[in-house]
């Protein structure tokens, strides 16, 4: 029996602080998070636009990432153990011979964590704080999206 609510265990890189790299859907900007620390509600709100949205701040590289994995783990080895049966089956003496090829794809690469020299800003409303390229003078908390004046030196 196939179970289809398996749990397949990703891991992504770190920056040299912890962080990690989410990009906003809308404004495509980046900003980076620690997971484990600080609020435990899930990110709703893009700290430039307040873009309101949930688990959609993955990057492209994240969300091709995951996808490989999802691939090599769940989705190649049911290939595989078609392709099996097949030939196993297309042994057993008919006419026609049927015969599948399973070449299992590379393993899926971690997308590479960038160094950037950003600034921390901390949103005390929600104990959680967030790296930004410090485009913007004001920020909204990335949880609870209220707005935070972040001074510019
Ligand atoms: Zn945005
Ligand atoms: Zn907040």
């Amino acid at each position: 029996m196939m179970d289809s609510k398996k749990k397949i265990p990703v891991s992504l890189n770190t920056d040299e602080d912890g962080y990690i790299s989410q990009e906003c859907p809308k404004c495509e900007k980046r900003f980076k998070v620690k997971y484990g620390e600080g609020s435990d509600k899930p990110i709703s709100f893009c700290p430039y636009c307040k873009h309101k949205g949930q688990n959609c701040w993955w990057t492209k590289e994240q969300v091709d990432y995951f996808e490989a994995v999802v691939m090599k783990e769940s989705v190649e080895p049911e290939f595989e153990k078609m392709a099996k049966e097949v030939n196993r089956n297309s042994r057993k003496g008919s006419l026609v011979t049927v015969s599948m090829d399973f070449k299992p794809s590379p393993k899926p690469i971690v997308p590479q964590e960038p160094k950037s020299n950003w600034t921390i800003i901390f949103f005390e409303c929600c104990g959680e704080r967030t790296k930004h390229d410090q485009s913007q003078k004001a920020l909204f908390c990335i949880i609870c999206g209220k707005e935070k004046e972040y001074a510019l030196d």
